[in-house]
C-alpha cells in the first residue's frame, strides 16, 4: 500500500483493480476516461488528504457528487476522481428548519431524510442527482417557484479549497466564497458538507397532463399565460414525450409522441386542483394524472425513466419570453423527440427565483421566465450521433429568442465564450474570487471559470 493510500480511510481504486471499470464509470454512458486513480472519501479528511497530494503531483482533479454531469466532469483521464459518493449522512434540525448534507448525497438521500419531519427544501427532479453539482451551479426543480434555487436556500457550506484548508463559507464567514459558490460551480472548492433551510412541504399535488402533438403550440402558449399569474404554490413545465410502455398510461398511449404539461402544486390540494383547471381542461387532454403524492415519490417519479448508462447529449439556453416565433420553432423540431428517454422541457423559472438580484449571488439570470433543455438520450451509442445533429438544429433555431446564456449545469463542453455568457456582468467577479480561491487553476473539470491575471 503506498503513503498515499495509508493516509486514506476510504477506499482507493486503481486501473489494476476489479472494482476499476464500474467506479470509473459516470452516468452519461458516453463518457469514457480513465482515471489514475479513484478515490472513494470517507470524509472531509480524506478530501484534503486527496487534494493535497494532487496538487504537490500536479494530478488534474475531477470531483464526482452524484456524477450526473453530462459532461462528465466527475472523470477525468490520468488524473484524481474525488469521488464523494460514500459520504451520504444528513443531519434534520426540525425546530431550526435546517439540514446539514454531506457533499457526496443525492436529492434522493435529503428528501427521504427530510419529509419525516414534514419539510423540503428545493432540489432538482430525478432523485439520483448529486445535491453537491447542482446546488453549486444553481440548482432548480418543483419547489422553486415558491422557494428559489436550492442555492438560494444554502446557509452554509464548508468548502475543502485548493491549499487543503477546509473552510466554512456563508454570509459572515468567506462572504465572498459563499457568494461565488452559489452558482460558480465546483470551481472553488469541493463541498464536504452543505446547510440548507427547510420549508414545510409533505405533498404536492402534481402529475403530467399529456395533450395530441396537434395541439402543441396551442399547450405552448397555454403553459406561457398559464405561468404569467399562476400563483407561486404551482410549478410546471412543458414537455414534447415519448408516452412510456407502461403504468399509469393506458396500452393506446404507449409509445406515441404527445407533448404535456407536468405539474406540481404545493399548499392545499383543493386550491390547487381549481387553479390547475384551465390545464386539465385544455383541448381536451388525452390524459390528466394529477393526483396528490409524498414529495420523495414525486421527486422520483422519473427516475426509471433515466437510469444511469444510457447515452446522453445535451443543449440548453434561457429565455426571458417565449414568443409565438420560438413557439413554432418547438413545434417544428419538439415532434422529432427521438427515443422515450429523452427530454424536451422548458421549465418556469419566475416567482421566488426572482426574489434575488442578479448581483446577490453568482447565478445571473434572475430575469428570465424559462429555461429549455434539448436532452437526446439513447441506450445505443451508435444513434447519438443522429440525434445530436436533431439536438444542435432544435438548439440553434430557439437561440436567436433566447437571453444569450445557458444554465452551467446543462452545458456540454461548449468553451468559454458560453460560459461567459452564462455569468453575464457577475463574471469579472468570479474572476477575481477564483485568483483568490484557486490562483493555479486546479479545480479546472467544470464549467471553468479562469483566474484573474
Ligand atoms: C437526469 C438528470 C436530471 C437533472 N435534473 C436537474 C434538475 O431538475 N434541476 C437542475 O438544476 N439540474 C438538473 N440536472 C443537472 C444537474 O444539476 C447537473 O448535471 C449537476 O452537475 C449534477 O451534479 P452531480 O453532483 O450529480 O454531478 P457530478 O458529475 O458529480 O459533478 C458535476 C460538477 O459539480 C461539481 N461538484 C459535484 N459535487 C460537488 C461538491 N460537493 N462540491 C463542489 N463541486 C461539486 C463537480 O466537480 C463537477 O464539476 C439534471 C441532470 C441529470 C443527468
Amino acid at each position: 500500500m503506498s503513503e498515499f493510500s495509508r493516509g486514506i480511510r476510504g477506499a482507493v481504486v486503481r486501473p489494476e483493480d476489479a472494482e476499476y471499470e464500474s467506479a470509473r464509470r459516470v452516468y452519461n454512458a458516453d463518457i469514457d476516461r480513465r482515471p489514475l486513480l479513484i478515490v472513494q472519501c470517507a470524509g472531509a479528511a480524506d478530501v484534503v488528504h486527496c487534494v493535497n497530494y494532487a496538487r504537490e503531483n500536479k494530478l488534474l482533479i475531477a470531483v464526482r457528487g452524484g456524477g450526473h454531469s453530462a459532461p462528465g466532469f466527475g472523470t477525468c483521464d490520468g488524473g484524481l476522481v474525488i469521488d464523494l459518493s460514500r459520504m451520504k449522512n444528513v443531519r434534520v434540525d426540525p425546530e431550526r428548519r435546517t439540514a446539514e448534507v454531506e457533499g457526496g448525497c443525492t436529492w434522493g438521500d435529503v428528501d427521504r431524510a427530510t419529509h419525516p419531519f414534514g419539510l423540503a427544501t428545493p432540489g432538482g427532479i430525478i432523485s439520483t442527482t448529486g445535491v453537491g453539482g447542482l446546488t453549486t451551479g444553481g440548482g432548480f426543480g418543483y419547489l422553486s417557484r415558491r422557494y428559489g434555487l436550492a442555492c438560494d436556500n444554502l446557509i452554509s457550506a464548508d468548502i475543502v479549497t485548493a491549499d487543503g484548508q477546509i473552510r466554512t463559507a456563508n454570509a459572515d464567514r468567506n462572504a465572498d466564497l459563499f457568494w461565488a459558490i452559489r452558482g460558480g460551480g465546483g470551481n472553488f472548492g469541493i463541498a464536504v458538507s452543505l446547510e440548507f433551510r427547510l420549508h414545510p412541504v409533505t405533498q404536492l399535488y402534481a402529475g403530467p397532463i399529456l395533450y395530441p402533438l396537434e395541439q402543441a403550440a396551442g399547450v405552448l402558449r397555454l403553459f406561457r399565460d398559464f405561468m404569467r399569474d399562476a400563483p407561486r404554490e404551482v410549478n410546471a413545465f412543458f414537455a414534447f414525450l415519448i408516452v412510456p410502455p407502461g403504468p399509469p398510461f393506458p396500452e393506446s398511449l404507449h409509445g406515441k409522441t404527445v407533448c404535456a404539461i407536468m405539474c406540481a402544486c404545493t399548499g392545499d390540494v383543493g386550491k390547487a386542483e381549481i387553479v390547475t383547471k384551465p390545464l386539465r381542461e385544455f383541448g381536451p387532454p388525452l390524459l390528466a394524472l394529477p393526483h396528490p403524492m409524498p414529495y420523495p415519490f414525486l421527486q422520483s417519479l422519473f427516475d426509471g425513466l433515466l437510469p444511469p448508462g444510457l447515452h446522453h447529449y445535451w443543449k440548453a439556453d434561457f429565455m426571458r419570453e417565449l414568443t409565438d416565433e420560438a413557439i413554432a420553432e418547438h413545434v417544428k423540431f419538439g415532434p422529432r423527440i427521438p427515443t422515450v428517454n429523452s427530454a424536451v422541457h422548458t421549465y418556469a423559472m419566475d416567482g421566488a427565483v426572482q426574489d434575488v438580484g442578479a448581483n446577490e449571488t453568482a447565478f445571473a439570470y434572475r430575469d428570465v421566465r424559462f429555461v429549455h433543455i434539448i436532452a437526446a438520450v439513447t441506450p445505443d451509442p451508435a444513434t447519438l450521433p443522429l440525434y445530436r445533429d436533431w439536438t444542435q438544429q432544435y438548439w440553434a433555431a430557439l437561440h436567436p429568442y433566447s437571453a444569450g446564456g445557458a444554465y452551467v449545469n446543462f452545458l456540454m463542453e461548449e468553451g468559454e465564450q458560453r460560459i461567459a455568457s452564462s455569468y453575464l456582468g457577475n463574471r469579472e467577479r468570479l474572476a477575481a474570487i477564483k485568483a483568490k480561491y484557486d490562483p493555479l487553476n486546479i479545480f479546472r473539470v467544470n464549467q471553468n471559470i479562469q483566474p484573474a491575471k
